[in-house]
C-alpha cells in the first residue's frame, strides 16, 4: 500500500492549505515541540473515519477546526484528504488513485468523500476494512500504543488480529 499525499486545510494548527507528499519508502516528519507533528497523526485517523474524539486528542468536533491566532481568523471548517496509489487495486475500485476526504463543520456536521463523491461513513469504513486498514488495529500507532499491544487483553488482541487478516469487513457486514 502506498500513501502518496495528505492534504490538510483548517485542521487543528493547519490554518492554510497544506499538502504533505510522501515519496516511496519511509518518511519522517520532524519539528520542535508543539509544531503540529501529532496533529498530522490525528488528521490521518480523522480522515479514516475516527469517531472517538479522545483518540484524536479532542473533546468535541469544533476542537479539530483551526481556532484562530493573532494573525489569522478562526475557520468554519476543517478538511483532510488522503491520497492512496491504487494501481495494485489495494482498494477494490477501478481507480489508479483513491482519495478519502472528510470535512467537519462547527455545527458538528461531518461529510465523507471518496474520489470526490459524497459517501456514508459506513461505506468508507467498509472500503477501508477491505484494504485491511483500520483504526482499531495498528495502522496508526500513537504514543503509548506500543505498551498497549503488550498489555492487550485476549479480546483486544483478537480485534487486532482480525483487522490485520482483513476479517473486519465480514464482522462489519455481520
Ligand atoms: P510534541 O513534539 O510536543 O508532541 P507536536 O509537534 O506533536 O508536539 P502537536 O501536539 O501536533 O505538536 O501540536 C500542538 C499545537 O497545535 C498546539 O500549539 C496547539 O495550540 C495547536 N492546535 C491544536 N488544535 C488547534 C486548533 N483547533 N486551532 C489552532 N491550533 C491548534
Amino acid at each position: 500500500m502506498y500513501l502518496k499525499k495528505l492534504e490538510l486545510h483548517g485542521f487543528k494548527s493547519f490554518a492554510s492549505a497544506t499538502a504533505l507528499e510522501f515519496p516511496r519508502g519511509i518518511s519522517a516528519v520532524v519539528g520542535p515541540n508543539g509544531s503540529g507533528k501529532s496533529n498530522i497523526a490525528d488528521a490521518l485517523r480523522f480522515v479514516l473515519g475516527e469517531q472517538s474524539m479522545k483518540s484524536i486528542r479532542s473533546k468535541k468536533g469544533e476542537d479539530l477546526i483551526f481556532s484562530g491566532s493573532p494573525s489569522k481568523q478562526r475557520l468554519s471548517m476543517a478538511s483532510v484528504a488522503l491520497h492512496f496509489d491504487n494501481e495494485d487495486r489495494t482498494f477494490p475500485m477501478e481507480f489508479g488513485t483513491v482519495v478519502f476526504k472528510r470535512k467537519i463543520f462547527r455545527d458538528g456536521e461531518n461529510q465523507y468523500f471518496l474520489n470526490d463523491a459524497q459517501v456514508r461513513l459506513k461505506d468508507l469504513v467498509e472500503l477501508i476494512a477491505k484494504a485491511k486498514l483500520g483504526l482499531k488495529g495498528y495502522t496508526v500507532i500513537n504514543q503509548g500504543m506500543g505498551d498497549a499491544i503488550l498489555d492487550a487483553s485476549p479480546t483486544e488482541r483478537k480485534e487486532i488480529i482480525f483487522e490485520a487478516l482483513g476479517l473486519k469487513e465480514f464482522q462489519l457486514k455481520k
